[in-house]
């Protein structure tokens, strides 16, 4: 999804989160909970060097949510739960980048629904 050696397009991972745009909350919790690979304690196949890496490196989000099959699911959820304010590794984005995504995704999503930065409706 995302090439941890370079700065993530913001603006392509925001547009490829659309697609879960009007899927609920607690659907995508559940499906997060059911598959997240990391909630099962599924590591990758070459565990990261944990000494190596922060945790708001963007090779160990890489590295720790690969072959994750709900990322996308899962950094949707983790932008709508904790926005702004996310911390650690979610969606095989660094918090570092999901804060840097977060106002692009959240421009996108008050476009889409066709409300203002302060949630009223736009005319
Ligand atoms: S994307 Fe990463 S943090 Fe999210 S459930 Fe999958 S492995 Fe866990």
């Amino acid at each position: 999804m995302v090439n941890p050696n370079n700065t993530p397009d913001y603006e392509a991972v925001a547009a490829g989160l659309d697609r879960w745009r009007q899927v609920p909350n607690e659907v995508l919790r559940d499906v997060v909970m059911r598959r997240g690979l990391c909630l099962w304690g599924l590591w990758p196949a070459q565990e990261p060097d944990w000494d190596d890496c922060a945790p708001s490196d963007r090779r160990l989000a890489a590295r720790l949510c690969a072959g994750c099959p709900v990322i996308e699911q899962c950094l949707e959820l983790e932008l709508r739960m904790a926005g702004p304010c996310t911390t650690g590794v979610w969606g095989a984005l660094a918090e570092g980048d999901r804060r840097a995504l977060h106002p692009i995704w959240q421009r996108r999503r008050h476009q889409q629904d066709g409300t203002d930065q302060e949630g009223g409706r736009s005319s």
